[in-house]
């Protein structure tokens, strides 16, 4: 169990050390025009959800951004994980399958862990990811005309 010291502790370095950065929440609730049922594909030119198929909501956000540490090795899916991000509990949600932007590198959440106090408040989010491989331009071609940076 994690102790409140340490969360505060951990608190107080991600406040030193984030970043400004974009989370794209992929919606798999609301389908995309462009899915295919089929697939479950998106299509990768589509302007609106950047070929993930769902709708899509782009925020940027404070995090940061670390190698990845395998201490708690899950499946074997997991273990071409690159790189663990931490967020103020107040960003979520974030989720498996959310993308994060930075710096034009894509990064895709596999998995997303809580922080807790002892006194069970969850203050932050700890989310492993690998890198997007494919059909990253077009993606950052219709990223960029969304945020208009
Ligand atoms: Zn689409």
């Amino acid at each position: 169990m994690l102790h409140k010291s340490f969360n505060k502790g951990l608190h107080r370095l991600i406040k030193k050390v984030e970043w400004p950065m974009y989370v794209i929440n992929v919606d798999q609730s609301h389908k995309c025009k462009c899915l295919n049922h089929q697939a479950n594909t998106g299509n990768v030119n589509c302007p609106y959800c950047l070929g993930s198929g769902y709708k899509i909501k782009i925020r940027k956000i404070m995090g940061v951004k670390q190698p990845y540490e395998s201490k708690f090795k899950m499946s074997t899916e997991l273990d071409n994980l690159v790189t663990t991000y931490y967020f103020d509990q107040k960003y979520a949600p974030i989720k498996k399958g959310d993308y994060i932007v930075m710096n034009d590198e894509i990064d895709v959440i596999r998995l997303t862990r809580n922080f807790r106090s002892d006194s069970g408040d969850t203050q932050f989010i700890e989310a492993p990811a690998v890198l997007k491989k494919y059909d990253n331009q077009i993606f950052l071609e219709n990223f960029h005309r969304i945020v208009g940076e």
